[in-house]
């Protein structure tokens, strides 16, 4: 089975590989646009971004019911096993990687803040670049735009980058980072979750087809592409 890519609205995203599913910054119960509930969720492995509730709330109970391993930078991880209970963590940070049973994941900057939903520290935002047997997938996560993107993730099979303005990059510098990136495909995410991040997903889709000629695709929350 080719891997599948699910958006679950939001920032939250599926990776399902056919033997492991990886979840992505999974908000699902206090999200408007979550496709499911957090105690439906199936995970192998959780992959969390930054210490932000709309990137966090939902981890610790996830990784706890499905016994998933949460991989995620060092402050993320003491947070999540000494408040949340969670036993498994796979502690990182920017620019180092990890060994999965479904591939390589590294740790990858991002221009943001990470503080967690009780006050304590979530070290430093990140993205991440998996890569697995069917391809290379870059999730930027929530960031501004950098130029060093592309040599983060440039040529990456997939590009997920947000386009929700006000918090992330918002439309144009998406663009900006599709041509920096020159991804074979791309898709949006971290946006139209609420009225202050409500973007026009088709519209900004199209501008990427025509300026940049790179493969742009727009999903449902829920809706699934294939690797
Ligand atoms: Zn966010």
């Amino acid at each position: 089975m080719p891997t599948e890519v699910t958006w679950l609205g939001h920032g939250s995203w599926l990776v399902a590989t056919g033997k492991h599913k990886i979840l992505i910054d999974p908000f699902l119960n206090d999200s408007p646009t979550a496709p499911f509930k957090a105690d439906v969720a199936e995970a192998d492995y959780l992959l969390i971004s930054h210490g932000h509730f709309d990137h966090v709330a939902d981890a610790g109970q996830i990784a706890k019911r499905t016994g998933a391993a949460v991989a995620a930078n060092f402050e993320i991880c003491e947070w999540l096993s000494s408040k949340h209970g969670v036993e498994k963590t796979e502690p990182m940070n920017l620019g180092g990687a990890i060994q999965t049973p479904f591939g390589r994941v590294k740790m990858t900057p991002a221009l943001h803040s990470s503080t967690l939903p009780d006050g304590a520290s979530g070290g430093d935002p990140g993205g991440f670049l998996l890569t697995l047997s069917d391809g290379r997938i870059y999730f930027a996560c929530d960031t501004a735009l950098f130029s060093d993107m592309k040599l983060h993730a440039g040529g990456v099979d997939l590009a997920v980058l947000p386009i929700g303005d006000r918090f992330t990059m918002g439309p144009d510098d998406a663009l900006e980072a599709v041509r920096l990136i020159q991804p074979k495909r791309v898709v949006p995410s971290h946006y139209s979750t609420w009225p202050p991040i409500q973007q026009d997903a088709e519209a900004w889709a199209k501008r990427v087809r025509q300026e940049t000629g790179v493969e742009a695709i727009v999903l449902q929350p829920g809706g699934t592409l294939k690797l």
